[in-house]
This record gives structure tokens, sequence and C-alpha cells, in this order.
């Protein structure tokens, strides 16, 4: 029709189906905490995985002593030590190395693979008293947490078999053995008997972990990178799978894998379903394709092409880059719609560096600029609807949503601390401040002052050293 021939029209009708008002964030709120609920109640039967981490403690600031963490990620192994000298002296000392997986590794056995972790451990451990750390006394032994950001099937605290392997990784084996087990058995291969993996965590945990050591007050861990995901605190009781829980007052961590959370509630376009249908995993993480920063840039190409085909906008051919998955990536959607200039030059460089469009008008630059900003505004919202999701869950959510608190003592306001990774809080601001107003909007300004969220730089790493030193602290 007539309307779509138009680009400013066609973008009236993509902010409108892109739309979050704050109703809509906190329906998706809502369905965020039942579905979380569902997923406690049904384990690894709905959408929601909700792992349990088994984790018995989290860091408290007391923990003295060396520990270590280990942190394989999709292309670095890192290796990392920590000194710690309780609250007064905090963390004294920190040290780690980065390798690169070698891809004869990445294709290869696990046992290769596992092999390299190991001689990569022993060399770094054999460095620590030449470097000035306190050594471990020699009846004991060093303990590591163990970052592992595969899918696992975690069965107790330092153990889990591995599901799949993913990211680049073909090893030909390994499948359904225990990570800790087969690491366990490299490192005895090499000699080593010194070390003990006593956790075996994911990024989000070790996210968490890190801003609790600082902050009691920290509830949930949140990973806004390549994909998105989030744990919170959760009373040890709930885990029914947990055949010798703790106390029931006792605490633990939940991996809620949210990336999968879907609903009718979101605000879903062509752009998304063509994403989805195109992408390796249609179906599944819906959500995480609506805020990851793999696909933010992709969503962004889809609508310039559907806007380039219907609406010429960039003239009477099609550029031909615009037409391949993944030219445009959202850290050039985050520079374009980070450029403040008048004529909106870093744009123009970005559109011409990027799809190969030499000369645009100031009008198409600013029809550019607005659909990042649809995508990330979008984005972002999402993301602060599923952060106030667990807040539900865990009745920290003030009293506008009076559905979820249970008894009085509930309403009782306690401060909250969101740990948050990633590129796309850290690196794009426009992200994060659009992530933070929706927080105060479906919140309340009042209520917003006692949720805080916060950058918890390299989790990952530190945190799992700080979880080992919790557990140790705590046997
Ligand atoms: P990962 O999640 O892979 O551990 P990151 O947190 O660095 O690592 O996230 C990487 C993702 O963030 C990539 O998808 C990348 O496109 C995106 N990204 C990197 N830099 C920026 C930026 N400046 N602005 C927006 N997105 C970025």
């Amino acid at each position: 029709n007539s309307e779509s021939c138009d680009p400013s029209s066609f973008l009236r009708h993509f902010r409108k189906s892109s739309a979050t008002p704050v109703m809509l964030l906190r329906h998706i709120a809502q369905a965020m905490a039942t579905e979380m609920q569902e997923g406690l109640d049904h384990p690894g039967e709905r959408k929601l995985k909700m792992l349990p981490t088994y984790l018995e403690c989290l860091p408290t600031g007391n923990e003295r002593g060396l520990f270590y963490a280990i942190d394989l990620g999709g292309t670095n192994f890192r290796v990392l030590r920590v000194q710690l000298d309780g609250k007064e002296g905090r963390i004294l000392k920190q040290e780690s190395i980065q390798v690169p997986i070698p891809q004869e590794v990445m294709t290869g056995s696990s046992k290769d693979l596992f092999g390299f972790l190991a001689k990569t451990i022993v060399q770094f451990v054999s460095r620590e008293a030449d470097l000035g750390f306190e050594c471990v006394a020699l009846n004991q032994k060093r303990d590591i947490g163990f970052t592992f950001s595969f899918p696992v099937n975690q069965t107790k605290v330092n153990g889990g078999s591995i599901n799949a392997w993913t990211k680049g990784f073909s090893i030909s084996d390994g499948v359904g053995e225990d990570v800790v087990d087969q690491l366990e058995i490299a490192l005895a291969d090499m000699g080593s008997v010194n070390t003990k993996v006593v956790c075996l965590v994911n990024d989000t945990v070790g996210t968490l972990a890190q801003c609790r050591y600082w902050n009691d007050d920290a509830m949930v861990g949140v990973i806004l990178g390549t994909g998105s995901n989030a744990c919170y605190v959760e009373r040890a009781a709930a885990i029914s799978c947990w055949s010798s829980p703790p106390e029931a007052d006792d605490l633990t961590v939940v991996n809620i894998e949210w990336g999968n959370f879907c609903s009718e509630l979101l605000p879903r376009t062509f752009a998304d379903e063509g994403l989805d249908a195109d992408s390796l995993n249609p179906g599944q993480q819906e959500f995480e394709k609506m805020i990851g920063g793999m696909y933010l840039g992709e969503i962004l190409r889809r609508v310039l092409l559907k806007m380039a085909e219907d609406t010429g906008l960039f003239g009477s051919e099609i550029p031909e880059r615009l037409t391949k998955p993944f030219s445009l990536l959202t850290p050039h959607m985050s520079t374009m719609h980070g450029d403040d200039t008048s004529s909106l030059e870093v744009v123009g460089s970005v559109i011409e560096e990027a799809i190969g469009v030499k000369y645009t008008t100031l009008a198409t630059r600013k029809v550019v600029y607005d659909v990042c900003d649809i995508i990330a505004e979008r984005g972002a919202r999402l993301s602060a609807a599923g952060i106030v999701g667990i807040l539900t869950k865990i009745n920290r959510c003030g009293d506008l949503m009076l559905s979820c608190l249970t008894t009085p003592n509930d309403t009782e306001v306690k401060k909250t601390v969101i740990a948050i990774d990633g590129s796309l809080y850290e690196k794009y601001p426009k992200f994060r401040n659009y992530m933070e107003d929706a927080m105060k909007e479906m919140l309340g300004e009042d209520y917003a002052n006692n949720v805080t969220t916060t950058l918890s730089k390299d989790g990952s790493g530190v945190g799992a050293a700080l979880l080992a030193a919790a557990i140790s602290t705590e046997l």
C-alpha cells in the first residue's frame, strides 16, 4: 500500500510495533516471575530451566588465603589467583593469565582440551612463590572455582556433565562426561595433585558472587553481552530436585537461563521472526534474540534492508552488503546511536563503511539513527522487565506489584543490588540509560531508590575465585 512506500510512515509503524509502554513491561515482568516459579516447580520441563547451582554460600568479604579460578569461555582460557585478607585487607593481590585456545584443541578430543587446560593451570600454579603470593600449606590443596560457559547438567556444586559443545568447539567426545572429573584426571596425569575444583559455575553466578563479596545486598547477576542470562539468590528449600538441601532458610543461587523466556507479550516484529527463522536454533532463546549483542545489529540490518526494498531508503538500488546476514554488528549500531553531531556524520561514515553506501542525505541518516534508537530502547526496556521480574519473584519490587507480596512482612523495604556485566551495559551508554530509566518507571521513583544496578566487571574470573574462597571458608 502507499503507506509502506514512505520511510517516515514505515518508521512510525515500526516504532509502534516495537513499543514497550510501562504497563506492558509490568506484565512481562509478571510473566517472567510466573515462569520462574513454573521452572522451579517442574525441573527441566519448562522454558525457563532454573538450573540449581547447589551453592550453599556466597562470599562475605571475610575470606582469607590464596584461591584460584579458571574460566573457559568462547575463545580464551584464563587462570587467575587472588590473595584475600578478610574485610580489612580485601583483595591484597591478584594475577591472571589468558591464553587463546589453539584451533586444534577446539576441534580435537576432550582429552586434548582438558590436557591443554591442565598444562596451563600447572604452569601458572608453579610460579606463585616467585611472584610473592603467600603459599598454601604443604598438606592443603589449592581450591579452584571453575567458570565453564557451556551447557552442563549440574548435579552437585563441583560437578556436572557436558550437554553439548557449542560456540565453535567441535570436540569429538566428552558429552555426558563430568567436566570436573575430566579436568582432575588431566591434572593428575600432569602429576599435579595439589589442586581441587570446589565449584563449577557459569558467568552470571561469577558476576553475582563478585558483587556480593563487596555488598550483602547483591541479589541478582545479569549478563548483557553476546548473549543474555541472569541468576539470583533463592531459598535453598525452593530447589525441589536437591536431594540433600541445607537448612530451609539457607540461601543458594539459581541460574535462570532467561534467554529462553518467551511470551505472547513480547513485542516482536517481522525482523525478529526472520532472524529466528534463519537462526541455528529457531524457536529458542526468544528473549535473548531481542536483547543480546549478537542480535541487535542483525535486527537493525533486517529493518534497513526492508526499508531499502519497500521505501527506497538508500535510493533505487538495494545495497549489496545489506543483504548479507550479520553485516551490521551491534558495535556499529552503538557507534551510530552515539552520534551527537548535528549532521549525523558518524552515522554517515558507518553506513559507508559497513553497508558500502557512499552518499546519504541527512534525512536518511536520521531514519537510520531512529531505527537504532527504537531497537536499542526495546532491548534495554525488555532487559529491565526481566530484572523487575526477578525482583517480583523475590519480593523486592515495591508495592506497585502487590500481587507478588505474599505476607505483610514482605513489604519491608530492603536494598537490592543488581550486578551486571557485558559490553551492552558497559559500552553502550544509551542502552544502559534506557534500561535504568525503565526500571525506575516500573518501580516508581521512590522505590527505585532501593534498587541499584552496578557494573561487576570480570566477575566470571574473580567471582569464581571468591566463591572457591567462600566454600573453603564454610567447610
Ligand atoms: P561476551 O558476552 O561474549 O563474553 P561481551 O560482554 O564483550 O562478551 O559482549 C560482546 C558483545 O557485545 C558482542 O555481541 C558485541 O557485538 C557487543 N559489543 C561489543 N562492543 C560493543 C559496543 N561498544 N557497543 C555495543 N555492543 C558492543
